[in-house]
This record gives C-alpha cells, structure tokens and sequence, in this order.
C-alpha cells in the first residue's frame, strides 16, 4: 500500500509502506474511510519538532474492521469504527477515571495517512457507530478522532455551564469545534478571538456572539470591555504560546476555569501571577476516547456538525498538498480520502 512519509522539513512524500498485519492478539486492522491533516502534524513539518528518520504519519481516522486479533472480544469485522489518537485499554486506574490518554499501556497512533491501519488494545480503543455512516457523515465522525473530542475536553476542562460567557483563544479547528462545543453546552456568551474572516464565519456557524480581533494586552483589555470588567467565567486556550497561555488566564475572571489544549511550546507561568489571578487550570491532552459514546451519539442524531472544519477534501495520494494548504493557511483543515 501506499501512505504519508515525512523525510524532513516540507518533504512529505507518498510512497510504498507495508501493509500493516496484526502483531498482538489485541490488535485490529482498519480500511480507513478517512483521515486527516492536523494541525500538530505541522509541527515536525515545518522542522521545528524535528525528524531523524522517514516517518509514517498520521493519526485521526474512522474506518470498516478488516480483521481482529484473537484476543479482542468487542469489536468485529464489518464493523464502522472510530478511535482517539492514543490507544488505551479502558481498563486501567487512569482510564477508569476519564484520562485515556494517560492510560499505563497507552501507545500513540502514528501512521493513520494510509488505506490500512493497525490499532493496538482495539476494545478499548475503538468505539463502533450504530450502523455504517452515510458518505455525507463521515467527515463529522471524522472530527470526533481528534480536533471535535479535543475541543470538547476544553470546554469541559473549563467547566463550560448553561448560561456561561466563555471565551475561546485560538481559530485553528480545535478553537472552532471548542466554539461548537461550548454552545452545545449551553454557554449564553462565546466570545471568539480571530484574525481571519473565513474562520470568523465559521466560529459564528459554530454558535461564536461575539468576535474580538486584538491579541495579547489589547485582546484581554477587550474581553474586560465586554464582560463589564469582570473576565469569563471559562476559557478555552486552543493555541499553546506564551502569548495565548497568558491572554487565556487574564481574560478570565476570579474563580473562573481555563481548559488548556494546545501543545505548550515555550510556555511557562509566573508562580506569583497565577497565584493572584485565582482561576482553575486543567488541560492535557485530550481524553478523547471518553467522549466518543456521546459525541458519536451527537453527530447521529444530527445535532452537531464538525465536519464543517474540514474546508478542503482531496485523495490520499494528494496528502502534500494537504500539508502545503495548511501550512499556508489556505486551509482550515484537509480531510484525506484513500
Ligand atoms: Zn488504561
């Protein structure tokens, strides 16, 4: 077969791979509907995580069983299947708790840019939907691997309420999805903060009242303009720098929470500064398999469509182009079909 291989900065190639087989007994095969280009995977794109080696990429994908290990019970051939971007057991003291993604056996997903796919501890990892998607859900269930669950975890890392004002840092697909998520919730007021106009569009679809386009000091100062000087009662910090770290903890207000998902790179927190701001702190990352049985059930019955983040659609064997879409901003994000 053929999948995503990243030689090095801006060289992602598609090219022969071997099939994967089962090589555990608690190990599935999947034929992948579809998969995706996300945002992390620009990281190691662009250099600044470096490759030593090619490396397969990928890891966001929904797909039919092909084959199951002996040792796995629940899921079976046929089946329609969606996974998080770590395999866990759900079974272990951290996966009894909600945190799969820090599972004690969990193994991250890495080669999903591909028509097959192997998943280790497949009967906790994987979650069937009621029946085989029509053609026109797939990218929404799609969403639901990563970007929709992660978004998700930051609202409800930010203890999201009914009538909540909630702002969201960040209008990559997470921020947006954390925009569809906070409303899903019930929050009154979602506050966007977004430079780009198609993303602003897509944030106010999502459920976004209100858009603010300063950064930094000038975005907190905004915030506090809009919220009577008293901040948000949540916050979603969908970003990962100093900048979005610290613009997340001062927009919210005394006993407020943040929900933190971006990958931190270069952030660090002042004791004496998070000490006087008095707001919660939770993040990570996303736990995303204790959210699928609700947010599968959610994009079934039609009432959350995050599938609309997908903004570009093109066959596997064009994934460099994906890549290049998104590195370039031209794309929110680019949905791969094998
Ligand atoms: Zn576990």
């Amino acid at each position: 077969m053929r999948g995503a291989v990243l030689y090095g900065p801006r060289d992602l190639r598609f090219e022969e791979r071997d099939a994967p087989k089962i090589i555990r007994p608690t190990d599935a095969i999947i034929r992948v509907s579809a998969t995706c280009v996300c945002g992390s995977d620009l990281w190691p794109y662009r250099g600044i995580n470096p490759v030593s080696e090619p490396t397969p990429m990928g890891h966001e994908y929904c797909g039919i069983v092909e084959d199951v290990g002996s040792a796995v019970t629940s899921i079976r051939p046929g089946q329609f299947v969606i996974g998080s971007f770590f395999a866990s057991d759900n079974t272990c003291p951290h996966c009894h708790v909600g945190y799969q993604t820090s599972c004690q056996r969990a193994e991250f997903i890495s080669t999903a840019q591909a028509p097959l796919l192997r998943v280790p501890l497949a009967d906790g990892t994987l979650v069937p939907t009621p029946d085989v998607p029509s053609g026109d859900m797939i990218p929404s269930l799609l969403a639901l691997s990563d970007v929709m669950g992660t978004g998700w975890f930051a609202a409800t890392a930010a203890n999201v309420k009914p009538g909540s004002t909630v702002v969201v840092v960040g209008d990559g697909a997470v921020g947006l999805l954390g925009v569809l998520s906070a409303k899903q919730m019930g929050a009154e007021r979602i506050i966007a903060m977004s430079l780009h106009g198609s993303r602003q569009k897509l944030a106010r679809e999502f459920g976004a009242t209100d858009i603010v386009t300063e950064r930094g000091e000038g975005g907190v100062a905004r915030i506090k303009e809009l919220t009577n000087g008293i901040g948000a009662d949540s916050v979603l910090e969908c970003v990962g720098t100093q900048e979005s770290m610290m613009q997340a903890i001062r927009s919210t207000r005394p006993g407020g929470s943040v929900g933190y998902v971006g990958v931190p790179h270069g952030v660090e927190i002042d004791g004496e500064k998070l000490f006087f701001a008095h707001v919660h702190l939770h993040g990570g990352p996303a736990p995303v398999r204790r959210f699928l049985p609700e947010l599968i059930d959610l994009v079934w019955k039609g009432k959350i469509r995050p599938g609309k983040v997908f903004d570009l659609t093109l066959p596997l064997d064009q994934v460099a182009e994906g890549y290049r879409a998104m590195d370039e901003r031209r794309a929110i994000k680019a949905l791969l079909r094998p």
